[in-house]
């Protein structure tokens, strides 16, 4: 595997984090997209302490914390989540992480939404993919801010807020632009078609 492109912004030319994303991701720090465990080391934390940490959702993901400049994995204080690919039945699922990655770029540079910060990462052992998102609902001190969605607001349960998300992409953008296919992105060889909004 070969990195071309910021792991974040997808900006052409950068074999790791661009200066930009560096700081609004680590507050500068110098961290790489390669994590400092591998596949099976986290399956194996997971098994292990999966059920201690609180992290709602249905996808395998676990807290990290940044000790210098390592992402760790840990069950107290995260400061970001990291959610590797679950392998299954279904097709294309190790391209769950670079999904997740690209729909999130393009609300923000297409829609112009305030999004989480977010990456690819990747397993040091086999370089496998990993979406990594950086808690907003956490403060510098530790203090958790209480967060609503809107299902929750109006108190109506999955899957029709992703029906409805599926349905507004396929109207908006799907037809609009030059789509390339998230796992383009996998091998991160390929130019970014899209281009920064600001
Ligand atoms: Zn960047």
């Amino acid at each position: 595997m070969s990195i071309s492109h910021c792991p974040s912004c997808l900006k052409p030319g950068y074999t790791e984090f661009c200066n930009l994303c560096r700081k609004k991701l680590f507050g500068g720090k110098k961290v790489s997209p390669i994590l400092p465990f591998s596949r099976p080391e986290y399956n194996h934390r997971r098994v292990e302490h999966g059920d201690r940490i609180s992290i709602s959702g249905v996808q395998s993901k676990y807290s990290l914390k940044l000790l210098g400049t390592v992402l760790e994995l840990t069950e107290t204080g995260g400061e970001y989540i990291l959610k590797p690919f679950v392998p299954g039945e279904l097709e294309n699922m190790s391209s769950m992480p670079a999904n997740e990655h690209i729909t999130m770029q393009m609300a923000r540079r297409i829609f112009g939404l305030d999004i989480a910060e977010n990456a690819l990462v990747f397993f040091s052992d086999d370089k496998t993919p990993a979406y990594l998102t950086k808690r907003f609902d956490v403060l510098a001190n530790g203090t958790k801010i209480q967060q609503e969605d809107f299902a929750q607001i109006s108190r109506t349960k999955p899957p029709w807020p992703l029906i409805y998300l599926k349905r507004t992409l396929k109207r908006k953008v799907i037809k609009q632009t030059d789509f390339t296919p998230a796992t383009t992105f996998l091998n991160l060889e390929n130019e970014s078609k899209f281009q920064r909004a600001d």
